[in-house]
């Protein structure tokens, strides 16, 4: 009978075996000397076919557990190989499975010798801003930051003030990597290693997946906070963080003529508390509506420092009636205040303005 181990590609510790069709559940803990707080205790489920060669790989916990590229999501299972590495939790730890043949084998040193751990580097906001990843870079004090990648999307989305007003978010948790509603798509895009573009312990930035403007990332925390209603005093430096972190990706921005706003909508159409950074050119494809204008050009956009400060003076934040006529609006020019009768004249307008 053949025996499955699991086998730490850092040599952290011993190869954990997998016995048939049993399920083990592994994340932070002793056995996997997992210290850090982003893996669950509870992160992956394992169950080893000893007769087929293959492990079904179940994620438990909320950060996103990898095989190979693809992240498996919460709640979902994938099929492991040998061949093929598991990292426990976001894009950390790295594993592959051994069958072995006898079990009264034991690991050789040389099949858990460590291999280098891949690269656990640092890309800085500055990095993230030139549209780039870097390595070996300094991250910001007092956080660690992980390796990035990242990609764009100019791909047509769910209709984003697209014709409805904005949808409340959920609060029920939901299957985010599959059928999960199309304002959750946030919370997928933030654990997606390919959208992201800097992230430390706090928070993780994306590009906006159809942006408003030539710069426009998406600041979140990692911290499951669905609006701006459910935040508390105690987000207070979570959310100073969110600035700072977006004022860093702009001072480092190459493009150094545009001028940027930081902020929220007051009504926001996707769940997960997200801060806009976004340039002021709005000159984008994806841009084509009334709602999408006036969303980031009239009071219904808040500046970051406003929730800040409400936030430190009331201890919530509450966002003001009527919110959504801002919407409805006619299209203003942001730069001169004059009227414009239709989008493909305001952005025909809009180009005057631009300096390059
Ligand atoms: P809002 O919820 O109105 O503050 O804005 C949500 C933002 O998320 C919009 O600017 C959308 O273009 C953007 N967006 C929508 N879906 C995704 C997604 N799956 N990944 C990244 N950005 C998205
Ligand atoms: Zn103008």
């Amino acid at each position: 009978m053949p025996s499955c181990w699991l086998v730490s590609e850092d040599g952290s510790h011993k190869p954990i075996q997998l016995p048939h069709l049993e399920a083990v559940v592994l994340g932070r803990g002793p056995e996997t000397k997992i210290k850090d707080k982003k893996c669950s205790r509870e992160q992956v489920e394992l169950k080893a076919d000893h007769n087929k060669g293959n492990v079904m790989v179940k994620q438990l916990g909320v950060n996103p557990s990898c095989v190979d590229m693809a992240v498996i999501g919460k709640g979902n299972q994938v099929k492991m190989r040998t061949g093929q590495r598991l990292r426990m939790v976001n894009q950390l730890y790295p594993y592959i499975v051994r069958f072995k043949e006898d079990t009264s084998n034991q690991f050789s040193k040389d099949s858990c010798k460590a291999s280098k751990r891949p690269h656990q580097q640092e890309d800085s906001v500055e990095e993230a801003a030139h549209g780039e990843v870097y390595r070996n870079k300094q991250p910001s004090p007092g956080h660690t930051v992980q390796d990035t990648t990242q990609h764009g999307h100019t791909d047509k989305g769910p209709g984003q003030y697209g014709g409805s007003s904005a949808a409340p978010p959920l609060k029920k948790p939901v299957n985010v990597e599959g059928g999960g509603h199309w304002n959750q798509g946030l919370k997928v895009s933030m654990q997606d290693p390919e959208m992201q573009i800097y992230k430390d312990d706090l928070v993780v930035v994306i590009k906006d997946k159809y942006p408003k403007a030539r710069y426009h990332w998406l600041v979140l925390p990692w911290e499951a906070i669905p609006n701006l209603r459910a935040l508390r005093p105690e987000h207070m430096d979570l959310l100073m963080h969110m600035q700072d972190v977006g004022q860093r990706m702009v001072r480092k921005c190459t493009a150094n003529h545009l001028r940027f706003r930081l902020g929220y909508h007051a009504i926001p159409s996707m769940s997960h508390v997200h801060l806009h950074v976004i340039s002021q050119d709005f000159d984008s494809p994806s841009l084509k509506n009334k709602k999408h204008w006036n969303s980031f050009t009239t009071d219904y956009f808040i500046e970051s420092q406003k929730i800040i400060t409400m936030l430190e003076n009331n201890g919530k934040v509450a966002v003001k009636e009527g919110m959504a006529e801002l919407l409805k609006l006619p299209l203003r020019c942001h730069v001169c205040q004059k009227e414009q009768a239709t989008i493909p004249k305001l952005k025909e307008h809009l180009k005057g303005h631009l300096t390059v």
